[in-house]
């Protein structure tokens, strides 16, 4: 048991589900992120009338130095917050930081972390550094050739930093297209499948990895998961788990790490990012595994035993619910179709405002095959793709 309270910095779906995992052990939870009622907000903390959340940014260092003064163990559900002010706050107050900011503070850069993962050995493909002319992404191409991938060093997700670049005549674009952020180019990878495997650092360094699972991006946004990966190379999994663990191994500080992978035809597997939180892949482990990824988040973070990361049922999908207009009601179809369906579970995250593009929630299906996965996927997928009906 624990008595300790702990801050988020963030409070969007991964925080709700955080601070979901948490009220079931009694632990209280501060939230520090913009508006009153936001996802995370909106669960009850086991002391809730005693404890009010923070309104404000969790890049505002007067409000992180807040949360710090409230809470015995912070963390973040996103990785763009302030990592200065939180190794800050780190050394002055008795607070502790999981993940430790200087993870925070690689991770964050894209291009950084990516240097970091070369220079301790990890599989990376390759990748240069660019300045924002159009000069320097030709050097570029000369090196990687075309297709390349322009990516913003930071503040990038849903795959809203990145530009394809198929041709030198698009540079301009791409640099206008990307804002005034720092950029870095990498090599197109043209990969057979994205996998993934999130990993649970505790503590005293110890890391456990949950099973591959297959990514389906749709547009640069996360679509489906399928737990675990089906590959015909029994060799696979196991060895994106060793890859995900040495990659995590070189981190520091407690806590959950999402490692999305390309895997190649040949069976080469390089890692894509890293993030330092829960993550959209691992949404599968609330109902598939024997701990969730937000229950060792806690465990981890809090220094107690971390749990099981095995699968608790022979199959299992993620689907996430995007917003397909500004109107939310596009997605009953497939929320009424899943609650007819043995084994799906809806998670919705009270956003105020549907949007195109916006992840609004996720339904997870087990079942006790592949095939029977298969089955109970197909109306959902039916659904999604003719919402109207
Ligand atoms: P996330 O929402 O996962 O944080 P992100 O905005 O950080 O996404 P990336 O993960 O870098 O973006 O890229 C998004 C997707 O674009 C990847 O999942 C992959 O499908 C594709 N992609 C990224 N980098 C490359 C590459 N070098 N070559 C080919 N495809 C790529
Ligand atoms: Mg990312
Ligand atoms: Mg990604």
């Amino acid at each position: 048991m624990t008595n300790k309270t702990v801050g988020i910095l963030g409070g969007g779906q991964l925080g709700r589900m955080l601070a979901a995992s948490a009220s079931l052990s009694n632990i209280d939870v501060v939230i520090l992120d913009v508006g009153e009622n936001g996802p995370a907000k909106q669960v009850l903390s086991p002391r809730s009338s005693s404890l009010a959340h923070i309104d404000g940014s969790f890049a505002d260092p007067g409000k992180i130095r807040e949360l710090a003064q409230r809470v015995d163990v912070l963390t973040v559900e996103i990785e763009h917050v302030n990592a200065d002010v939180l190794e800050e706050v780190q050394k002055i107050r008795s607070v502790q930081v999981h993940p430790a900011p200087s993870t925070i503070r690689i991770i964050q850069d894209k291009f950084l972390q990516k240097e970091h993962l070369l220079s301790k050995g990890c599989s990376v493909s390759e990748f240069v550094r660019v300045d924002s002319t159009v000069e320097s992404i030709q050097d570029a191409a000369e090196k990687l050739g075309l297709p390349l991938m322009l990516k913003s060093r930071t503040l990038a997700y849903d795959g809203r930093g990145n530009f394809v670049v198929r041709d030198l005549s698009e540079a301009r674009a791409a640099i206008d297209f990307l804002g005034d952020r720092p950029l870095y180019a990498e090599k197109w990878v043209p990969f057979a499948e994205e996998i993934a495997v999130m990993v649970v650092r505790n503590t005293s360094g110890e890391v456990r990895s949950y099973p591959a699972v297959q990514t389906v991006h749709k547009e640069s946004i996360m679509h489906l998961v399928f737990a675990p990966v089906r590959s015909r190379d029994p060799a696979v999994p196991s060895r994106a788990q060793a890859i995900a663990e040495a990659a995590i191994a070189t981190f520091e500080g407690a806590g959950i790490f999402g490692v999305e992978m390309f895997l190649m035809q040949d069976g080469t597997i390089y890692i894509n990012e890293i993030a330092p939180r829960p993550h959209n892949s691992g949404h599968y482990t609330i109902e598939a595994c024997e701990t969730s990824q937000y229950e060792n988040h806690l465990r981890a973070i809090l220094s107690l035993p971390l749990g099981s990361t095995a699968l608790k049922v022979p199959s299992a999908a993620m689907l996430n619910l995007i917003g397909l207009s500004s109107d939310m009601s596009d997605l009953s179809s497939v929320i009424d179709a899943a609650h007819l369906i043995p084994g799906a579970t809806v998670h919705l995250y009270g956003k105020s405002e549907c949007r195109k593009g916006r992840k609004m929630g996720h339904i997870t299906v087990v079942a006790d095959s592949d095939a029977q996965l298969s089955e109970r996927l197909r109306p959902l997928l039916q659904a999604l793709s003719s919402p109207q009906d």
